[in-house]
């Protein structure tokens, strides 16, 4: 079985081609970028119906394959920002319409950690899912991915952009911040909120915000990262100590961080838990994960009517229930 997938949450346009044994035939993407501002859903979603059907073309051949040759059409049908999930479905019920193929709409964050799982050889990890909309420790427990702590105001990647954005570093900010987090020289007091399990940023950022100039932005760029990630250990630390999973697997787009990896390893060292860490490729937003999902899913049993592939921006890691597992 042949599944072409379709990633459009945010601000990556994504067409994954893979096969029921996970085998990734093609992964395209075009990714919105910016000097001066974040993500302005009319822009991206602007710039993805400009770049979808090539980025599809490109998988097709990429792949050696022709329309014809997909078993199954898969796309993200939340969560994410309406107007780019509307390119992707749109794209996707189009094919699935107009080449006779089944369609499947998938869960965001759920195929992020479910093409981890596999390509991580994992068992039963708790996911560290970190990107820029999400944040979430997550471990699967009686037919559900539980979100045993989550942010409650912004991602961890938007804290990073945010903060980059008042520093003048660009969109994505990540990986500049990272580079600064390893040539700072002194940490600056910052804020800590952990709420039972739950994270809070808000703060830390306009703290750091209020210390713009005060500081070297290195210093100040790493004592940022260090209370967010380390707000992030905690969390993920005692999931691993309550449920008694002992692999953690980073997933999303901050996963990508030699910073929070750092962290996590330490973390994990200490309690005899494994760390993986998802390929970058498959970890940022992208086609093949969710590709891979509906595989899974379509093997399992599901199937979809087109009038039930509408996008659900709100949908939550916590409401599929999982039928593959
Ligand atoms: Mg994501």
């Amino acid at each position: 079985m042949i599944c072409l997938g379709i990633e459009s949450t945010a601000h990556t346009f994504g067409c994954g081609i893979v096969d029921e044994h996970c085998n990734i035939l093609a992964n395209e993407k075009k990714s919105f970028t910016s000097k001066y501002t974040g993500i302005k859903p009319a822009e991206v979603s602007d710039f993805h119906y400009k770049n979808s059907i090539n980025v599809i073309k490109t998988a097709l051949e990429k792949a050696s394959l022709k329309i014809e040759d997909i078993d199954l059409i898969s796309f993200s049908q939340g969560p994410g920002i309406g107007q780019c999930l509307k390119v992707g479905s749109t794209t996707a019920r189009f094919l699935a319409l107009k080449f006779n193929k089944p369609i499947i709409g998938v869960n965001h964050c759920v195929a992020h950690i479910e093409i981890g799982i596999k390509l991580c050889k994992c068992k039963d990890p708790i996911a560290v899912y970190v990107s820029g909309a999400n944040t979430q420790i997550i471990g699967f427990e009686s037919k559900y991915y539980r979100v045993y702590g989550e942010t409650i105001d912004i991602g961890i990647g938007n804290l990073l952009d945010s903060f980059g954005r008042y520093i003048n570093i660009g969109f994505p900010a990540g990986p500049l911040l990272d580079k600064m987090y390893f040539e700072a020289e002194k940490y600056i007091e910052l804020p800590y909120s952990v709420k039972g399990m739950d994270l809070v940023f808000s703060g830390l950022l306009t703290a750091a915000r209020n210390k713009i100039g005060e500081c070297k932005k290195e210093d100040l760029s790493y004592s940022l990262l260090h209370n967010a990630f380390a707000m992030i250990a905690e969390v993920s630390e005692r999931a691993l100590s309550h449920t008694g999973k002992k692999e953690i697997l980073l997933t999303g787009g901050v996963a990508a961080s030699n910073a929070l990896q750092d962290i996590l390893k330490k973390m994990c060292k200490q309690r005899g838990a494994e760390l993986k860490v998802t390929p970058k490729e498959v970890a940022t937003d992208n086609g093949a994960m969710i590709a891979w999902l509906g595989i899974l899913e379509y093997s399992a049993g599901k199937r979809m009517k087109i009038e039930e592939t509408k996008i659900n921006p709100k949908y939550r890691t916590d409401h599929v229930k999982v039928i593959w597992r």
